[in-house]
């Protein structure tokens, strides 16, 4: 059976867990938990043909660098989780970019950047034409906004990791 990895990276309390708890089970957590390194498994059915999904929630892990390389290069899609009230966060998502670009050799790394808490609208400090622009234009990678707290494109954050990846 086919298993697609994905990782999660971003800034602590971006979202990256509740996106995740948002797919696997649609339940948002309000409280904050700190994640040690999180591996999830799901069996998906994607146009009849099931595949297993793996789901990397590096929440924490900036403790095990390491651990982060090592995911970085197993990895077969990444999402960049960066939060819309919340610029530094993605300075972070830059940052990180460049971390997995030197870590991989290939030429089109499958990125997906997710600007979550989107629900957090009149906070809003990163403007979505700007992050669509740079995102899509100058890194050729995808970019989403979404709420794993209203769940609102949660779905449509997946449904671009998964696109990315070449499926058999
Ligand atoms: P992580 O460190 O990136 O895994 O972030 P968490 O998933 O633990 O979330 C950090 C905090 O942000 C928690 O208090 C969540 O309830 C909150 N949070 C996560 N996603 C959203 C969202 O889409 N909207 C809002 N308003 N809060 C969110």
């Amino acid at each position: 059976k086919t298993t697609v990895r994905l990782v999660f990276l971003g800034a602590a309390g971006v979202g990256k867990t509740a996106l995740i708890q948002r797919f696997l089970q649609d339940r948002f957590e309000h409280k904050y938990k700190r994640t040690v390194e999180e591996l999830h498994s799901i069996e998906y059915d994607i146009d009849g043909t099931k595949i297993r999904i793996e789901i990397m929630d590096t929440s924490g892990s900036y403790a095990f660098p390491a651990m982060r390389k090592l995911c970085i290069r197993n990895s077969d899609a990444f999402a960049l989780v960066y939060s819309i009230d919340d610029p530094e966060s993605f300075e972070e998502v830059q940052r990180l970019r460049e971390e997995i670009l030197e870590l991989r050799d290939e030429k089109l790394v499958p990125i997906t950047v997710v600007g979550n808490k989107a629900d957090l609208e009149n906070q809003r400090l990163v403007a979505t034409s700007e992050i669509m622009s740079t995102v899509e234009l100058d890194w050729n990678a995808s970019f989403v906004e979404a709420s794993a707290k209203s769940s609102d494109n949660v779905m449509g954050v997946f449904k671009e990791l998964l696109q990315q990846v070449n499926l058999p």
